[in-house]
């Protein structure tokens, strides 16, 4: 294994401007899977979060499971959010996650489809991004309770970078059956 590996034996890829104008930021991640014991898969996505270079991992969410959206031939997902704080950019924490994805053998199959484990920054400090690559915040997080109610178990009263309360959010969006699991 070279430097770049990490414990997990997988390459961590090397990104320009790791460094994001040397500030910590918080940053609250989205963990999403339904396929190939999705459980497990959180647990696996999680422990490579804690194991990411200039980031550490601060709390995470319980699991809940929620009903797809998009096409119902599916299983059902299970979902939780991580809390990070971090001096990568997000672009470079963007790529460390997608690496995460490929290690843990993502392979989209449809949109809205089934998926290993799908990693999205939902939010990074109070910043508003909205670049080809990346927008954060995360585009659906305001229609998803089951991204809304893991960000809320971690800080009841997180807004939005516009002042939105999440809270108020959650009161208003589509309800996909969202329940707490065991993790
Ligand atoms: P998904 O199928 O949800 O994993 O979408 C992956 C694509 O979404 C990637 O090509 C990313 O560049 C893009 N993307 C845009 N904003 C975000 C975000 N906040 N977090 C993760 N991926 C994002």
């Amino acid at each position: 294994m070279t430097e770049n590996a990490n414990t997990l034996g997988f390459e961590e890829p090397a990104f320009e401007g790791q460094l994001f104008e040397g500030q910590e930021a918080e940053v609250f991640i989205g963990l999403g899977s339904n396929l190939n014991a999705p459980k497990k898969q959180l647990d696996q996505a999680i422990k490579s979060l804690s194991q990411l270079p200039s980031c550490t991992l601060t709390a995470h969410s319980s699991y809940y499971s929620s009903k797809p959206v998009g096409p119902q031939d599916q299983p059902n997902f299970v979902n939780a959010a991580a809390l990070i704080k971090t001096t990568l950019s997000p672009i470079a924490l963007l790529k460390h996650l997608q690496a995460i994805e490929l290690n843990q053998g993502r392979v989209k199959k449809r949109h809205w489809g089934e998926r290993s484990i799908d990693l999205d920054i939902l939010l990074y400090g109070d910043r508003s991004i909205d670049s080809e690559d990346l927008i954060i915040p995360h585009k659906e997080l305001k229609n998803r309770d089951f991204v809304l109610q893991p960000l809320l178990e971690l800080d009841e009263n997180l807004e939005l970078p516009d002042g939105a309360s999440l809270r108020s959010l959650l009161a208003i969006c589509p309800d996909n059956q969202l329940q707490r699991i065991e993790s």
